[in-house]
C-alpha cells in the first residue's frame, strides 16, 4: 500500500506515516484512514494508520496531519 498524505507541511507515505506514530522503523503498514475525530492538541486533522513493527504485532496508531501528537492503542 502506498497512499501519499500530507502530514505537518510534508508528504509522507504510509509507511513513513507508521513511522512516526511507532518512532521507530515499521515492517509493513496495513491500512491508512482518516480518523472520525480531531486532534486533541490543536484541532486538527487525524489520520488513523495500521501497521506491523514487527511480524507478531499488529498496532493501531493516530496521527495528527498538522502537529507532533499522535497515540497508539497500547497507550
Ligand atoms: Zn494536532
Amino acid at each position: 500500500m502506498s497512499e501519499n498524505r500530507v502530514v505537518q507541511g510534508r508528504m509522507v507515505t504510509a509507511k513513513k506515516l507508521a513511522e512516526l506514530v511507532e518512532g521507530d522503523s515499521v515492517m509493513e503498514v496495513d491500512t491508512i484512514a482518516e480518523a472520525d475525530e480531531s486532534c486533541p492538541e490543536c484541532g486538527g486533522n487525524v489520520l488513523t494508520v495500521t501497521y506491523m513493527p514487527s511480524v507478531t504485532e499488529l498496532v493501531t496508531g493516530r496521527k495528527c496531519q498538522d502537529c507532533d501528537w499522535s497515540e497508539t492503542d497500547r497507550d
